[in-house]
Formats: structure tokens, C-alpha cells, sequence
């Protein structure tokens, strides 16, 4: 006789994809996350979100203090995860998510921590600027405009959005 087993797996997904703390509450602006540079997910499996940092990793503001605390960590590797298993999904979520009336005329500011790890995720999120034309994006990042195919990606579908691409600030 076999036994057949089947293994369900739940996934907890974020509720909520974007977040504010009291002084972005203040300015209206709206915060996406995900762990800063490198680190191993609960599963095991490693990441770096960060693959062009440079000698900003060494003094990163996101790798100390608050951002370390458990729950802090614990939420911007949630988010990680979400994207990394469900791009789609996730990108459908947030999508929806910023279709509540309070995004329209907001600023959403894409990584507080983090940056665009793929190509696959930036052009999520040039689609989601795409979608939501009545919202304002904008992101620091070290994947400069003028390096190759983001390049291209970036002068490609810069007009569908607000997305402001930048210089990665320095630590604050
Ligand atoms: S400063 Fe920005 S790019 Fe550099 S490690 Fe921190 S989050 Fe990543």
C-alpha cells in the first residue's frame, strides 16, 4: 500500500506593499522596501539587492540601526520574497494596491533600501508606473542611466511614468 502525501506550502504574503513612517506621513510620500545589499533568506536561499554597490555597501544607513531590528528585517525580506517567487502577482498587487484614491497625486518612493536587482523587477516596476500614471515614483539607484540595457529600458518608457531614476544617495 502507498501513502501519498501532499505538502501544502502557505505562503504569507505583506498585507500592505508600501508603507510610511510619521515623517513621510508628513510630505505625503509613500515607501516600497527591500533588505539593503546582501543577506540569506529564511529559506536559505542568498540575495543581493544591491549587485551595483559599490563602497556605499560599508557605510549603507539601511544596514544599521532600525533596519536591522527583527521586524523591520523581517518585513523588507517578506517583500523580497514576494518578489522573487510571485513577480506577476506581486506586480499585480501593488498595482491594485495604488489604485486606492490616496495614491493619486502621491509620491511613492521605490527602496528606501534596496535598488533594482534585475531587469526582470525594473521593468515590473516601469509597468506599474505605466499603470498608474496619476501617481508620482521616484527612486535613488546605482544602476546608473547610461550603463547599457537599463539604459535603454530607462529612455525606452520614461514617458509612461514619473519615475525619477538618480544617483543613489549617500548615507544620511
Ligand atoms: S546605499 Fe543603496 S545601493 Fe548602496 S548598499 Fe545601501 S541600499 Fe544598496
Amino acid at each position: 500500500m502507498s501513502t501519498s502525501l501532499s505538502i501544502s506550502v502557505t505562503v504569507n504574503r505583506p498585507a500592505r506593499l508600501l508603507t510610511q513612517n510619521s515623517e513621510m506621513r508628513q510630505i505625503g510620500v509613500w515607501n516600497w522596501s527591500l533588505p539593503a545589499w546582501a543577506g540569506r533568506l529564511a529559506d536559505g536561499r542568498t540575495y543581493n539587492t544591491c549587485p551595483s554597490a559599490g563602497i556605499c555597501a560599508q557605510a549603507c544607513y539601511a544596514r544599521h540601526g532600525t533596519y536591522t531590528w527583527p521586524v523591520v528585517r523581517a518585513k523588507h525580506q517578506a517583500n523580497l520574497m514576494y518578489v522573487l517567487d510571485n513577480l506577476a502577482g506581486w506586480q499585480a498587487a501593488m498595482v491594485a494596491e495604488l489604485g486606492a484614491a490616496k495614491f493619486c497625486g502621491a509620491w511613492i518612493r521605490i527602496h528606501d533600501s534596496g535598488d533594482f536587482f534585475s531587469d526582470a523587477y525594473l521593468q515590473a516596476w516601469l509597468d506599474i508606473c505605466r499603470a498608474r500614471p496619476d501617481t508620482n515614483f521616484y527612486a535613488y539607484t546605482k544602476r546608473c542611466p547610461d550603463s547599457g540595457r537599463l539604459s535603454n529600458l530607462i529612455r525606452r518608457r520614461i514617458f509612461c511614468g514619473s519615475i525619477r531614476m538618480a544617483g543613489h544617495r549617500m548615507p544620511r
